[in-house]
C-alpha cells in the first residue's frame, strides 16, 4: 500500500467513523481522549508541534528568501525526508532482521530507544546532506549556515540544540560527500547495529535520494534526474521495475514493487 492509498483509506475510514459518531451522538475528539488520555495529549502536542514548525519554517522561507512559496517548499521538503527517515530505518532495523537474520553477537538496544535515537541521526545526516545540494545547485540566495539552520529548526525543531545534535550537524556539514557518507554509517551502526549488515548500496543511495527530494523541493528536475542517474550507476536495476521504471516519484510517494525511492533489500542485494 503507498503512502497516498494509506492516507486515502484513513481518510475513508475516519470518514465512516465520524459518520457512525455523528449519528450516535458521541464527541469523537472527547471519546478518544477518554480512552487514552496520555496517548492522546503526547499524540495532540506532537501533531502541533510539528504543524508549527512548519508554518514557522514557511514563513522564515519567505522573509529571508523574498519568496511566497514557502509553504511549498517547507512542505515538500518535509513529505520527501520523512519517507526516506522512515524507509531507511525499516531497511536497517527491521528488514536486516527479517532477512539476513538476527545476529547473536550483536547485543542491539532496545527498539523503544534505537527507534528515535536513529531517526534523530538519519535527520543530522538528512540536513547537512541537503545543504550540500543547495550550495552545489545555488538553491537559495543565503548562505549555506542559514539554510542548515533553517533546516536543522524544521526537522529537529528543539533537539537541533543538543550538543550531540549541534556538534555532528557541524561536523557533517564541514566534511566531504565521502567522509560525511562514511562518518553516518558508524554513527548509525552504533545506534542500529543491525545496520551493519544492510547492503553497502544502501549508503550510496541514501544522500544521493536526498539531494533528489532537496531538488524536487527546489523545482530542479534535471538536478534530480542528474542524481537519479548517478544512483542507477550504484544500482543497475532501477530502471527494470515493472511498476515505475525507476523514473523519478514525487516527495513524499513510494513505488510500492521496487520501494523507490528507498529500494527494497531484495533489489539492494542485485548490486553486490
Ligand atoms: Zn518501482
Amino acid at each position: 500500500m503507498g503512502r497516498g492509498d494509506r492516507s486515502n483509506w484513513c481518510t475513508a475510514a475516519f470518514g465512516r467513523l465520524k459518520a457512525w459518531a455523528v449519528e450516535g451522538g458521541l464527541d469523537l475528539v472527547r471519546f478518544f481522549e477518554g480512552l487514552w488520555p496520555e496517548v492522546f495529549e503526547v499524540a495532540r502536542m506532537e501533531m502541533e508541534g510539528l504543524a508549527r514548525r512548519r508554518e514557522d519554517a514557511a514563513e522564515r522561507f519567505n522573509e529571508q528568501e523574498r519568496r511566497d512559496d514557502g509553504r511549498r517548499v517547507a512542505g515538500s521538503l518535509t513529505d520527501g525526508l520523512d519517507l526516506l527517515r522512515d524507509l531507511l530505518y525499516e531497511r536497517v532495523q527491521r528488514d536486516v532482521e527479517k532477512i539476513v537474520g538476527r545476529d547473536s553477537m550483536l547485543a542491539p538496544l532496545s527498539e523503544k530507544k534505537s527507534e528515535p535515537l536513529a531517526k534523530t541521526e538519519i535527520d543530522v545526516f538528512q540536513v547537512a546532506e541537503s545543504a550540500a545540494a543547495v550550495v552545489e545547485h545555488a538553491y537559495v540566495g543565503v548562505d549555506v549556515q542559514w539554510y542548515v539552520e533553517w533546516l536543522a529548526a524544521l526537522r529537529l525543531g528543539e533537539r537541533r540544540s543538543e550538543a550531540k545534535v549541534a556538534e555532528r550537524l557541524g561536523q557533517y556539514v564541514s566534511a566531504t560527500d565521502d567522509q560525511r557518507r562514511l562518518a553516518f554509517s558508524d554513527v548509525l551502526a552504533w545506534a542500529v547495529p543491525e545496520s551493519r549488515r544492510a547492503p553497502l548500496v544502501l549508503f550510496r543511495l541514501l544522500p544521493l535520494s536526498v539531494r533528489i527530494a532537496t531538488a524536487l523541493a527546489f523545482g530542479d528536475r534535471g538536478g534530480a534526474a542528474e542524481a537519479r542517474a548517478r544512483q542507477a550507476g550504484f544500482l543497475p536495476g532501477i530502471g527494470d521495475c515493472e511498476r515505475c521504471r525507476g523514473v523519478l516519484l514525487e516527495n513524499g510517494e513510494q513505488c510500492v514493487v521496487c520501494g523507490n525511492p528507498m529500494w527494497k533489500f531484495d533489489w539492494l542485494e542485485s548490486a553486490d
